[in-house]
């Protein structure tokens, strides 16, 4: 796609207030691909007054029209599916494969289940004497992160145009040339003006802006626990609603009678995915003690096989950071048994596929969510204690429990704090709730949990 130097604003393309740009570089040979525009508090208010202008027709549009415009901008996605991988794998540095079943493939499926939703929900009931009326919360400001760039925009803008809420979208700095092909899907889809703006720019500025606005009515959020913090406390004083996907630090429990190396293959796969960059990885995995150190040789040999197949993380802040939390787990005692701090090439924000043992909970590395290609190996003695270690941190996304037998692990993961549990290696489900216990977030996305998050409710007595 050819970059915009202009915010997706009321149906066009409208040129920022003010001159400044945002640099967009390939994480994989750091050349500056593109510049967008880096947008502020005045292009955010000519969003939200086209959003408000669009909300009321929106909203009193028949869902089954509603439902055709989004399964319209599903085959929009469809039908630029290349376009999409090559954008992601450009600004993101993700490997074409992966950007394309991923990265294009999972938002496509997203808004494919909520064209159907759409159709479906019951957006009006009976209950005793009462009519009770499930109506849009009204405007939405989506501030999104660039791990899965166009999933996370789909996760939230077909929701909320399912509910008949308007949008305004503000993406993460490294990845808006992702959500510029979004904005320009959505204008091909016949959405009708003013229902999704989107606004480019940084996020203590543009993002803020958008979360203070007073036009705004629910702020839904992706990203790290520290601004979702600033974003709670924004919408509290306006007593605005607020939607918070956040950050975590999943355990994979792998209890005795698991099928040990299906579990740790399956396992390293997950927590390499997207070069460790996803919130709901499974950073640390849980092995019994009298079968940890096969576990942690078989971890090892099979993070040493990713060498030359995950791409770069996004930033070299990013690597810094990463690199920085490789070097704490060495000096806090952890034993390296896969990567390392040093730099695998000379160009680009890459970082060896690293594998922890002798992990204890306490460690930063256990502790903190790292978002790069770092796995940690803890020890258990028994299932109380796996049960401690998982639920031991403040964060509580995701997690895997692997067993014997089906009932036996979704006994141990109903004891879990967490909000959602891979059985015996589960497929994905586009139509199951996401979202965090504890410091991982406030609310829920995709599915129909997701799509209630967009409403509100008003009752009728008879
Ligand atoms: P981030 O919190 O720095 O940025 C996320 C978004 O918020 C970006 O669009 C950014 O511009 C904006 N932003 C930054 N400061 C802001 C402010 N003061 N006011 C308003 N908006 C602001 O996070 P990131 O580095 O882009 O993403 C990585 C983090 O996101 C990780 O911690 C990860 O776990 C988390 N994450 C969570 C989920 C989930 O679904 N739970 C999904 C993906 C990523």
């Amino acid at each position: 796609m050819k970059p915009h130097n202009a915010m997706y604003i009321a149906g066009q393309w409208t040129p920022a207030a003010t001159p400044d740009t945002l640099p967009v570089v390939n994480p994989a040979d750091e050349q500056v691909i593109a510049h967008v525009p880096a947008g502020t508090a005045a292009d955010v208010d000519a969003a939200v007054r086209a959003a408000r202008a669009a909300l009321r027709g929106w909203a009193a549009t028949p869902q089954a029209d509603r439902a055709a415009r989004i399964a319209a901008v599903r085959d929009g996605l469809a039908a630029r599916k290349d376009e999409i991988a090559g954008t992601v794998a450009a600004e993101l540095g993700a490997p074409l494969p992966f950007a394309e079943a991923v990265h294009a493939g999972l938002p496509i499926a997203v808004a494919g289940s909520y064209a159907e939703l759409a159709a479906a929900y019951p957006f009006e009931e009976k209950v005793g004497n009462s009519t009770v009326y499930a109506e849009p919360v009204g405007v939405v400001g989506a501030i999104t992160p660039w791990n899965y760039p166009l999933h996370q925009i789909v996760a939230k803008v077909a929701p909320a145009l399912a509910a008949g809420c308007a949008v305004v979208l503000k993406p993460a700095e490294d990845t808006p040339l992702t959500a510029q092909l979004f904005a320009e899907v959505v204008h091909e889809a016949g959405v009708p003006a003013g229902v999704f703006n989107l606004v480019t720019g940084r996020g203590p500025v543009a993002g803020q802006a958008l979360a203070e606005h007073d036009g705004v009515d629910l702020v839904s959020f992706t990203g790290s626990t520290a601004v979702g913090r600033k974003i709670g406390a924004i919408a509290g004083a306006a007593v605005k609603r607020v939607a918070l996907e956040l950050g975590g630090k999943s355990a994979n429990v792998i209890l005795e009678s698991a099928d040990l190396a299906r579990a740790v293959h399956v396992g390293v796969a997950n927590v390499m995915a997207n070069s460790g960059q996803t919130c709901s990885a499974w950073t640390r995995m849980l092995v019994h003690t009298s079968r940890y150190d096969e576990a942690v040789d078989l971890a090892a040999r099979a993070a040493a096989k990713y060498g030359d197949r995950i791409g770069p993380v996004v930033s070299a802040r990013q690597r810094d950071r990463v690199r920085g939390y490789i070097l704490q787990g060495i000096e806090e005692g952890a034993r390296l048994v896969a990567g390392g701090p040093e730099a695998p090439g000379e160009r680009g924000y890459y970082v060896s596929p690293t594998v922890f043992a002798d992990v204890t909970p306490d460690m930063t590395i256990a502790q903190e969510e790292i978002f790069g290609p770092v796995l940690t190996l803890l020890r258990y003695e028994d299932e109380d204690e796996a049960e401690t270690i998982a639920n031991g941190t403040a964060y509580g996304l995701a997690g895997a429990v692997w067993a014997g037998d089906d009932g036996e692990a979704e006994a141990f993961a109903r004891r879990l704090d967490t909000g959602q549990v891979d059985i015996n290696g589960g497929a994905f489900n586009p139509l199951a709730p996401f979202g965090g216990y504890k410091q991982s977030g406030v609310g829920r996305e995709l599915g129909r949990h997701g799509l209630a998050e967009y409403l509100q409710t008003k009752s009728l007595q008879f």
